[in-house]
C-alpha cells in the first residue's frame, strides 16, 4: 500500500475543519488562552523559530522553494515567506488554510492551498512538515516522509513527537484525562525509527533540536541528502 489508511485521515480532516480548527486556531494565535494551551502555544512557537533560525544561520531564505506540508494556520510559513523564501503551503484541513490566508499579508506568498499531503507534487529546495506526524501510526508516517522527501531537492525538516519511556508514561496518564485533544489519538515515534527512514531514503541528520514544555515535545530533524 502506498498511501495512508483513507480512515485515519479522514478522522483528522474532520477534526481539523471542527473543534480542533477551534482549538489550535487559538493556540496559534495572540488572543487569550488557558494555560495548557498557552504552554503548548510557547513549547510550538520553540519549534517555529528554530526552523526560522536554521534559515537565518544559512542567510538562504531569499529566493528559497520551500514546500511547507500540513501548513495549518501558516505559524511558519507566513514568516518565512516574509524572510523572502518563495512558499508553498498546503495543508487537508481547509479551515486551516482559510484562517492561514487570512493571517498572511502578502496575498501571493505563501501560495495557500488545500491539500492531503500524499497527493503532493512538485519539486522544492526544502520539504518541511511540522507537528503532523503525530497524527498517525508509524507505518503511514513512513510512507508520508517517504513521499516527502521524493519532493525535497536537497533537504527535508521534520518534527515529531519522540518515543521513549517518560513520554509513552505521560501519554498514557493523558489518555485518561478527558479533554477535548481526545478527538484524535496522538502516535509517538521512535527517533531511531525515523533517523532510519531517512537514512533509507538517502538522507543524513545534519541538524537536530528538541523542545519540551510541561504539554509540549516535539524532536525536529533537518535532513540533506547524502
Ligand atoms: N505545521 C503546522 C504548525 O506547526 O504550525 C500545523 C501543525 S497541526 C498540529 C497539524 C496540521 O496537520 C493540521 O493543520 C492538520 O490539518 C494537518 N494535517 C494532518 N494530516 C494531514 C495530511 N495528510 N496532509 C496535509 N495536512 C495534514
Amino acid at each position: 500500500s502506498s498511501t495512508a489508511s483513507p480512515k485515519d485521515k479522514e478522522i483528522v480532516r474532520d477534526y481539523f475543519n471542527s473543534t480542533g480548527f477551534d482549538r489550535w486556531r487559538r493556540i496559534y494565535g495572540e488572543g487569550d488562552v488557558n494555560r495548557v494551551q498557552r504552554d503548548i502555544r510557547t513549547g510550538h512557537q520553540q519549534t517555529v523559530d528554530y526552523v526560522l533560525d536554521w534559515f537565518k544561520n544559512d542567510k538562504n531564505a531569499i529566493g528559497h522553494t520551500v514546500c511547507d506540508a500540513g501548513c495549518g494556520t501558516g505559524s511558519l510559513s507566513i514568516p518565512l515567506a516574509a524572510m523572502g523564501a518563495k512558499v508553498y503551503a498546503s495543508d487537508i484541513s481547509e479551515k486551516m488554510v482559510g484562517e492561514g490566508k487570512e493571517r498572511a499579508t502578502d496575498p501571493e506568498n505563501p501560495v495557500f492551498e488545500v491539500k492531503d499531503l500524499a497527493s503532493l507534487s512538485g519539486s522544492y529546495d526544502t520539504v518541511v512538515c511540522l507537528d503532523v506526524l503525530i497524527h498517525y501510526p508509524d507505518r503511514e508516517s513512513e510512507e508520508m516522509i517517504a513521499h516527502l522527501a521524493s519532493l525535497a531537492k536537497s533537504r527535508l525538516i521534520l518534527s515529531f513527537a519522540p518515543k521513549n519511556p517518560y513520554y509513552v508514561m505521560m501519554k498514557k496518564v493523558g489518555d485518561m484525562v478527558p479533554g477535548p485533544s481526545k478527538a484524535t489519538r496522538a502516535y509517538l515515534h521512535k527517533e531511531s525509527d525515523v533517523r532510519r527512514v531517512l537514512e533509507r531514503l538517502g538522507f543524513t541528520i545534519k541538524r537536530k533540536e528538541f523542545t519540551a514544555t510541561s504539554f509540549y515535545f516535539s524532536r525536529l530533524f533537518e535532513a540533506v541528502r547524502k
